[in-house]
């Protein structure tokens, strides 16, 4: 059976410690889209990782890992994320790589640097690895496949072709040094050597899989609010976030695709610039990033504190719809222990009317919480097994996020560990 885990929210929902834990029962984790922009933290017997670009399942010895067609690969950061794991005691994972897999090239991250640059105080907030850059090459049809890196002469052929467009913009609009097309190749050939062992064809094996009838787990990354189409555009990523779209990134029929479930953190957290309407500010916010996820809500690529904000009923709804949610995985739900009430973005007020429906982002931008006061049960929930046992505020909280968004919360994660997590 074929698996998503996928985020419903802005990211960093906790879909890392999920996969993590359901990749005990998975044969095959894949990671269809991203790059290494962003991270996902996993606390297990090993230690604590914050993984980039390698799927959550390398822990586990029986396990494959593969890079789908739709991840944008950083091959020397995958390598050195590859050794780091394996230096500290982890078992060799199994790795495969898509050859349909694009390589994200030095210039991108540069172009991503000098946008940023040249944009200044009306930059996206880019992580700076190179994704936009990367996936606007792909769709403009002048990107490289893992593939393309075994033919020399067609390597070198298409380096000139791409990079002469690549130099008017460095010289004219930048005014950076320019590339050059031989030392290009030799980074090339570098990476081409890192994943020769590697590299299959990922949609033949995986299609063989389903036929063998093995546990495969889609790993996404981000949530909804980040998706090109159906997030809050232009302050999204550049590749889908979508579980649909696993079947596109990993190369499987969207059939196949049986159960999708949807991370949904007990409270909002969002990088970067754009809307974000339950919002909170001051030492309510500072205070909630503190005590945040598993030692603060900081990023896990870039280490820059998170905006903070309240549950969003509104936006986690929309997000698991346009997941195609069969399952929620409610997340850090520990964390709002401290609380003595704990508000709830109900609505959306946009210029006097009040919608539970996520709108566009113009509409978004006008949009002001609408808030409901729950009372909170002032107690550590770490620990707890059982869905009975938890405090009945707890309850009470969880079954009025659930009634909101109308999906199954059949998960209720509360703390980091692979085991702290309460089936309903
Ligand atoms: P991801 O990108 O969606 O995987 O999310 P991140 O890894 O950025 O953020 C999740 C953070 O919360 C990590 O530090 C996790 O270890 C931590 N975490 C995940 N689930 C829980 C939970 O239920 N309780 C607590 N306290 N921390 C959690």
């Amino acid at each position: 059976m074929v698996k998503a885990v996928v985020g419903a929210n802005w990211g960093d929902e906790g879909k890392g410690k999920i996969t993590d834990m359901l990749a005990q029962e998975a044969d095959i984790i894949v990671r269809f889209q991203g790059g290494a922009n962003a991270g996902h933290t996993i606390v297990n017997d090993y230690g604590k990782f914050a993984l980039h670009t390698l799927p959550s399942g390398v822990f586990y010895g029986h396990t494959t890992s593969i890079i789908g067609n739709g991840v944008a690969l950083n091959i020397p950061v995958f390598f050195k994320e590859y050794n780091e794991v394996v230096s500290r005691g982890v078992p060799a994972p199994k790795i495969l790589i898509s050859n349909r897999a694009q390589i994200v090239m030095p210039y991108h991250i540069l172009f991503d640097q000098y946008e940023e640059e040249r944009l200044g105080g009306k930059s996206f907030g880019s992580t700076k690895s190179g994704i936009a850059p990367f996936y606007s090459d792909k769709y403009a049809k002048i990107g490289f496949q893992v593939s393309e890196l075994f033919d020399d002469d067609y390597l070198k052929e298409k380096l000139q072709r791409v990079i002469q467009t690549k130099n008017v913009l460095l010289e004219h609009l930048y005014h950076k040094p320019l590339l050059d097309a031989d030392e290009l190749f030799k980074e090339l050939v570098s990476y081409r050597e890192m994943v020769a062992p590697y590299v299959c064809d990922v949609s033949a094996y995986l299609w063989q899989a389903i036929r063998d009838g093995k546990e495969i787990l889609l790993e996404g990354q981000l949530g909804s609010l980040k998706d090109p189409d159906h997030g809050i555009y232009p302050m999204v990523t550049s590749s889908s976030t979508l579980a649909a779209y696993g079947a596109i990134g990993a190369g499987l029929p969207p059939y196949e695709i049986k159960k999708i479930v949807t991370v949904c953190k007990a409270y909002s957290s969002a990088v970067g610039a754009g809307a974000f309407v339950s919002e909170i500010f001051g030492d309510e916010a500072d205070e909630l990033r503190r005590r945040g996820g598993d030692g603060g809500e900081y990023g896990a690529t870039t280490g820059r504190p998170r905006r903070m904000g309240w549950f969003d009923c509104v936006a986690s709804k929309y997000g698991c719809r346009i997941q195609g949610t069969t399952d929620v995985a409610f997340t850090v739900l520990d964390v709002l222990g401290y609380l003595d009430e704990i508000p709830v973005c109900v609505g959306y007020d946009i210029e006097g009317e009040v919608t539970t429906e996520f709108p566009p982002t113009c509409l978004l931008e006008k949009a002001k919480p609408v808030l409901k006061t729950l009372p909170g049960w002032k107690t550590d929930i770490r620990g707890i097994k059982k869905y009975e046992d938890l405090p009945e505020n707890c309850r009470k909280y969880i079954e009025f996020v659930e009634e909101q968004i109308g999906f199954p919360i059949t998960m209720i994660s509360n703390g980091p560990g692979r085991n702290d997590i309460i089936y309903r």
